[in-house]
């Protein structure tokens, strides 16, 4: 085993190069594979030996182990530890720095309940999987934002780590940015926070903070600009009329779009109660005051799947057990057709999941949904036709399809089901059961209507819920827009904050897992770009001596993906668009166009074809099964057609989501609309982001899972380790260690440390060499200063001294 020593002999300094293994991270390690020991001082010039105290035995005796190593191997397979209380704020600050130090760290910190740490500009974030109502309250948000507005108290050290700090920090530098836009032409205010982090992590739960301390933070700008000095959030109870929002603040509204986006888009999964099943990238626009006028929430994925097929242990999205809970009235239940009904009377919620182990009750989040919506200004019809719909879906979901004798099938009537859910999508059930049940082509003009199989039928059926229940997402986004977001000129800075799922490796991974490892290559890029290239070379650009540090490349991984012709998205594209190609043709062609790669592994595994990628955080192996029909979201147009012939408006606008989506063969939109498949879409989607991101200062905060058990008490250090791995902390944290973590421009740091230098404050000009002249200035006063005072100090001692030995005398 790999150990490493527990000493603070000063022959073993740090190391500083570090190995050029970065280590990828394998889902399911058991064991941390570095235990803390104790080195003997006392060996030869050539070995040390290790003591290694394993856990008590059952007897109480501790067994100890030791190993003899030849000393060469001190730096890479035995680390140098800290000193045993060594857990600051900011890792930077360690004598000795690894992995195994920073995972021990964090250990640390966490039992002391300390959840967040600094690693120089990434705050690591620790999921403390229990209420920290002291860590966020109002009075922790005037400290820090007192913290930045009076620099002059020097109170530093009181401030420990913290999400609001980086909130507060996006804030101050995008309105520094904006002060100094007025007397310059430079202007690049906009910022972003990035969230990362595995299921369950808590980038969620993050990025809600991050908006409640940035909406108060607006709240104070625009009060004090009214004269006022404090501020609070304005956020009522209660209200009983939808119309009232004109009554809510801006800053209040945009907050409410969580509870809404979290009914429809969270779903309870085996890692994560309340799992975001999309990404979202939520920018917040502000005016020169540093006053929110509004936000602009874009989404990623929705997982549609879930809507027709939950895993075991696994629920369907909030809504549905929440349209079943005892808040509901009466009279909803009764317009729903769910009163007295149970989850286990539908088809889409028998995955036998019911209930949320977080405690959270459905009838509670029902109750705060219903707020969000009159709070954002939805009218009572546009929640009543939403509701109308979601009931619908999970009505419909009960049709059961009858084989008819000669050929094809039809839905079994005596089903109050068919009977509700055909009422409140407002279409005919003999329109629902034609929709189904046949397929018509045309053919020489002509056309052929013919009769489909139950499994077709079934098929259709699913095809039509998640394509409806994906629109209505869609729509409620959009509607969350209409009412928050600013004008697109109005506003002079967006603070954008993503929320977006980590790296995932299943034991079966599809598409989707492609998508979203996909878009963490690119940000994982983004990330590197940053933190590492960018600050190495500017270290090299400013002849600063600097051991360059390696870090991991993907571009080839993200060629491998996205190329324009050779990538494994383009030739699916093809392969969508080619008649009769099949998941294995699929394979197949990636295998004769890909395999030279050395990203990419081709495996054959049983019937299913298989693909492995080499992504930046581990090895991850695909099955191609249903790619093909997972890229081409196709929606039979009959179904789109039936939502079309709708009696209700609301479902019609559903129906024209539908199809400026789907890439189907309906023949009037294919003619003025390029086809879009759900990969396509995404990948443009994603580069967009990362070009958004490029155009903003960006911070990163990284959140952590300590346990797999979702346990407050328990800390797993060789998972933790992975997630450290898999963000790429560790090599930004070298960078950052030994390198210089402030960076300004020479009119900015004139802007900010000029006043230091009385003498001249306001007289010098924006010159490299002027400024130079300025610092070289500052730094002689300051040695000045510093040697006064320590001569102040040793007279003063020698005087005390003096002082003591008469009094003893
Ligand atoms: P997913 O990718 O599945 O959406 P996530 O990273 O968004 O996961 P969250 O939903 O934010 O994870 O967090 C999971 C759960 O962990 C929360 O529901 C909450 O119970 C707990 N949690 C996370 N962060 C905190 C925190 N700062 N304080 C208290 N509990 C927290
Ligand atoms: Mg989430």
């Amino acid at each position: 085993s790999i150990v490493r020593s527990h000493s603070g002999d000063e022959v073993f300094s740090p190391t500083r190069k570090r190995s050029n293994n970065i280590r990828l991270a394998s889902y399911g390690v058991e064991e941390y594979e570095w235990a803390l020991g104790w080195m003997n001082e006392q060996e030869t010039d050539e070995t040390i030996s290790i003591r290694l105290d394993d856990s008590e035995n059952k007897n109480g005796l501790i067994k100890v182990t030791t190993i003899t190593l030849s000393r060469e191997r001190i730096g890479t397979e035995v680390l140098i530890a800290n000193p045993t209380p060594s857990a600051p704020n900011d890792l930077v600050t360690l004598d000795h720095f690894h992995e195994p130090t920073v995972v021990e760290c964090l250990r640390r910190r966490f039992a002391q309940g300390h959840i967040y740490t600094n690693t120089g500009p990434v705050l690591i974030a620790l999921n403390p999987f229990q209420n920290m109502t002291d860590l966020y309250g109002e009075d922790v948000m005037r400290r820090y934002w007192n913290h930045a507005e009076q620099p002059a108290l020097d109170h530093d050290d009181l401030l420990p780590p913290h999400v609001y700090a980086i909130a507060d920090n996006s804030f101050r530098n995008m309105m520094r940015g904006l002060e100094m836009s007025v007397s310059s032409s430079k202007k690049n205010t906009n910022q972003s926070i990035l969230v990362s982090g595995e299921s369950g992590a808590g980038k969620t739960v993050t990025t809600k903070y991050i908006m409640k301390y940035l909406a108060a933070l607006s709240q104070r700008a625009h009060q004090s600009a009214a004269g006022r000095t404090r501020a609070y959030l304005n956020v009522p109870s209660s209200h009983s009329s939808s119309d009232l929002n004109s009554s809510f603040s801006i800053e209040a509204q945009v907050l409410q779009s969580n509870p809404i986006l979290e009914s429809f888009g969270n779903a309870r999964t085996v890692r994560n109660d309340n799992s975001s099943r999309f990404g979202k990238f939520i920018q917040m626009q502000f005016c020169e005051t540093g006053r929110l006028l509004g936000t602009a929430i874009e989404t990623y994925l929705l997982e549609k799947v879930r809507v027709v097929h939950q895993s075991e242990g696994e629920r369907n999205y909030h809504i549905f057990y929440e349209l079943l809970s005892a808040s509901v009235p009466e009279e909803e239940s009764v317009r729903l057709q769910t009163r007295n009904r149970m989850p286990s009377d539908f088809k889409l919620l028998s995955s036998g999941t019911y209930v949320r182990r977080d405690g959270v009750k459905d009838s509670d989040t029902y109750q705060e949904l219903q707020k969000a919506m009159k709070m954002i200004g939805f009218s009572s019809e546009e929640v009543s036709d939403i509701m109308a719909v979601t009931a619908a879906i999970m009505h419909a979901s009960n049709t059961i399809f009858d084989p008819k004798v000669d050929e094809g099938c039809c839905v079994a009537r005596d089903n109050a089901h068919v009977t509700a859910a055909c009422q409140l999508l407002g279409i005919p059930i003999d329109d629902f059961e034609e929709a189904l049940c046949f397929f018509s082509r045309i053919a020489g003009g002509q056309v052929y209507r013919s009769p489909q199989t139950v499994e077709r039928a079934k098929k259709g059926l699913d095809a039509l819920l998640k394509a409806t229940y994906g629109a209505l997402f869609e729509f409620l986004v959009k509607r969350i827009n209409n009412s928050i977001c600013g004008h697109e000129n109005g506003h002079s800075s967006v603070i954008g904050v993503l929320d977006i799922f980590g790296f995932e490796s299943f034991t079966t991974n599809s598409f989707e897992q492609l998508c979203i490892n996909y878009c963490n290559e690119v940000l994982q890029q983004q990330f590197n770009t940053f933190m590492l290239k960018n600050e190495q070379a500017e270290y090299i650009s400013e002849g600063i001596d600097w051991d360059f540090i390696k870090f991991p490349e993907n571009q080839d991984v993200l060629d491998l993906i996205e190329h324009k012709t050779d990538g494994i998205m383009s030739i699916l594209d093809d392969m969508c668009k080619a008649p009769g190609a099949s998941d294995k043709a699929f394979a197949s062609e990636i295998i004769k166009r890909c395999d030279k790669q050395s990203c990419f592994t081709a495996n054959f595994k049983d019937t299913s074809p298989m693909f492995s990628i080499k992504h930046f955080a581990g090895s991850v192996e695909y099955t191609t099964d249903g790619f093909l029909e997972k890229n081409r979201n196709e929606l039979p147009k009959e179904t789109s057609e039936l939502l079309r012939s709708s009696s209700s408006k609301f479902v019609h606008k559903l129906a024209d989501i539908i199809v400026d989506s789907s890439s189907n063969g309906n023949a009037e939109a294919s003619k003025t609309r390029t086809v879009k498949t759900v990969g396509g879409f995404f990948r443009q989607q994603v580069k967009d982001l990362r070009q958004k991101i490029d155009a903003t200062y960006p911070h990163y905060v990284r959140c952590i899972k300590p346990n797999a058990a979702l346990v407050h008490s328990e800390y797993d250090s060789a998972m933790v380790a992975q997630q450290l791995r898999c963000g790429g902390i560790l090599q930004a944290v070298s960078v950052t260690r030994d390198g210089f973590t402030l960076h300004y421009s020479h009119e900015d740091f004139l802007q900010r440390y000029q006043v230091l230098v009385t003498e001249t404050a306001g007289k010098v000009t924006v010159s490299k060499q002027a400024i130079e002249i300025e610092c070289k200035k500052l730094v002689d006063t300051l040695l000045a200063r510093i040697e006064e005072e320590e001569q102040y100090h040793s007279n003063k001692e020698s005087a005390d001294d003096l002082a003591t030995e008469e009094s003893a005398v």
